[in-house]
């Protein structure tokens, strides 16, 4: 609308306007009525003058008045709705000819065809009108990428529906790692992506609903009521998944996307369209952050609801929490598990609430690294575990090691080395001493700068762990490439070591090849003396669990290193 006079904009809202029937009808009653009143005016007065005091007016004069009115009402509808406008402008503008034609043969007089003239070049102007704003509109409702209706049209369309008291299903399509391949390949090739995974939904799609292409990555379905909607989106996630061939240069490149949905039905007759785009909304923001291989697509539902509820709270808790100074550190002791003497601690992080009341990490560790305030919690836990464990490192020196836990989305930030270099230099804390944990997923994503960050990072002494070792997802040929220094086998391996020769096997074959990697090995979760016994047995070189210590603050920490 930019560029537009403000009364064009005004006539625009009033389009837009729920009472837009009411006032498209206003306009016709009055442009109709000044038809009439004109047809009125010219037979009854003829070409007469009309006496005001002692003044006259000509009666051509008022006639051309009522007639400007007519004109004015007539393209004022034809603005507000150019379908209904120009139809009931044509009616209006034909009445009013026939009118003349009556007068013409009842008078015979040709003194008011020109007003039929006026007639047909009014129809005219008000059909060349009409269609210049069908193309406006077609253009401002179209996605220049892909040449589908964008998210005006969308909100259009479904607005038509609701009010037609349709009912569907609504869906977002979200398509990952696409800015990477524009910001790689550039916006031409970009724009072809966007091309081929729009021609591959709108094949599947067909009869079944109509394709919208609503932001930078993303789409929009309104689907139909009776579609079998999940089978549908997954034939769409599958086929957008699918490589795409772009050809640069003369060589053929692979790109892959990836694709989430979120779901929302518009069956409840009383919903708007601003409740049905946000329940989709939240439900494809879901899907983005908790999909996996085997789940991609996230319905809205009621449990969905108070499940993003309570995420929200949490948010705003953790929030809280950073601003008051409410997150605190308990500090875990590591033994060396051959005479129990002490290695080090891992910190650990804790949310303090104004009741007094004590927050578990495993309840909003998840919730902060799915913002990013993980990364502000980590800094915090980085900056407090240099200022308070610094002088007792540089007293016990290597060999003595605080170690902290780094999200994957901070260590495969490409600044992340850099930064926790720098915090070291600041504080003058021995980087010999200074161990990060990071998890086996931090593999997954990113693993140049991954990498990159720990290569440089042991470069300065620093040392690295491999937390939660075994859960999931790295081989350890995959970690041969890598320098790291300490694997943390993870408490759900140590628990059934008593009851399960599997377990004890891969833990004891774990420790070994740890071993060959140059690695030192640790086990977390210990709870009892037959587990340290085993573990004993398979040369592990630490343990951290509740049968030594569970997690203390730090006062008491400090008495431990004495
Ligand atoms: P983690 O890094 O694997 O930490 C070990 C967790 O196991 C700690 O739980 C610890 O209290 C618990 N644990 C240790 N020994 C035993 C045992 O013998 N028995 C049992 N039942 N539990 C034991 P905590 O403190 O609740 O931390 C849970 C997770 O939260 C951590 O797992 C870590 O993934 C995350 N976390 C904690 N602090 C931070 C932090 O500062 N930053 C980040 N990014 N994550 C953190
Ligand atoms: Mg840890
Ligand atoms: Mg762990």
């Amino acid at each position: 609308m930019r560029g537009e006079p403000i009364s064009v904009q005004r006539i625009k809202r009033l389009a837009d306007s729920r009472f837009k029937n009411i006032y498209l009808y206003i306009a016709f009653t009055v442009g109709f009525l000044a038809v009439v009143a004109n047809g009125f005016i010219s037979n009854r007065l003829g070409n007469g003058v009309i006496g005001i005091g002692s003044m006259t007016i000509p009666v051509s004069s008022i006639s051309g008045c009522v007639q400007a009115i007519s004109v004015m009402a007539c393209i004022f509808m034809v603005l507000i709705d150019y379908r209904t406008g120009v139809k009931l402008a044509i009616f209006t503008f034909l009445f009013s000819i026939f009118g003349i034609t009556r007068n013409i043969i009842a008078n015979n007089t040709l003194s008011s065809a020109p007003g039929a003239v006026n007639c047909l070049i009014y129809i005219l102007v008000t059909v060349i009108i009409g269609k210049q704003l069908q193309m406006a509109d077609r253009f401002a409702l179209t996605d220049s990428s892909t040449g589908l209706p964008n998210r005006y049209g969308f909100e259009r369309e479904l607005d038509n529906r609701l009010h037609g008291s349709e009912r569907g299903y609504v869906a977002y399509l979200h398509i990952g790692g696409f800015h990477d391949l524009n910001a790689n390949l550039g916006r031409k090739y970009g724009n072809r992506i966007l091309m081929e995974v729009s021609d591959r939904i709108s094949e599947i799609i067909g009869e079944h609903g109509d394709v919208f292409k609503i932001e930078g990555a993303e789409f929009a379905l309104i689907l139909s009521e009776g579609c079998k909607y999940e089978s549908l989106l997954n034939q769409v996630i599958e086929a957008i998944e699918e490589p795409i061939i772009v050809d640069k240069n003369g060589i053929k490149v692979n790109c892959f996307v990836t694709a989430t949905a979120g779901v929302a039905d518009f069956f409840d007759r009383r919903m708007t369209t601003d409740e049905v785009m946000l329940c989709t909304d939240v439900a494809m923001n879901y899907a983005v952050n908790n999909s996996d291989e085997d789940c991609k697509i996230s319905t809205y539902n009621d449990a969905l609801r108070a499940e993003v509820a309570k995420a929200n709270e949490m948010e705003k808790m953790i929030t809280d929490a950073l601003k008051t100074d409410n997150f605190y550190l308990q500090y875990q002791p590591q033994y060396i598990l051959d005479g129990k003497r002490l290695r080090g601690f891992e910190a650990l992080v804790r949310m303090r609430l104004h009741d007094g009341s004590v927050v578990s990490p495993t309840i909003f560790i998840p919730v902060a690294e799915r913002t990013d305030l993980i990364l502000e919690i980590d800094k915090y836990v980085r900056k407090r575990v240099m200022k308070e464990f610094k002088d007792i490192c540089i007293e016990k020196g290597e060999g003595f090691v605080v170690s902290v836990n780094v999200s994957a989305k901070e260590i495969s930030n490409p600044t992340f080395a850099e930064e926790i270099l720098e915090a070291m230099k600041e504080t003058g804390f021995p980087p010999e001493c200074f161990e990060i944990e990071i998890t086996e997923y931090s593999f997954v994503q990113s693993l140049d700068n991954t990498r990159q960050n720990i290569t440089e990072l042991r470069d300065h002494g620093i040392k690295i762990a491999v937390d939660d070792f075994g859960t999931g997802y790295t081989s350890l040929s995959q970690l041969l490439n890598l320098p790291v220094t300490l694997l943390k086998i993870d408490k759900s391996l140590i628990d059934n070591l008593e009851d399960s020769e599997i377990n004890r096997d891969f833990v004891k074959t774990v420790i070994y090849m740890g071993h060959l990697m140059n690695c030192e090995v640790i086990s977390e979760g210990v709870e009892n003396e037959s587990q340290l016994r085993l573990l004993n047995q398979f040369d592990c070189d630490f343990i951290q669990g509740f049968v030594w210590s569970r997690p203390i603050d730090y006062e008491e920490a400090v008495s431990l290193c004495r």
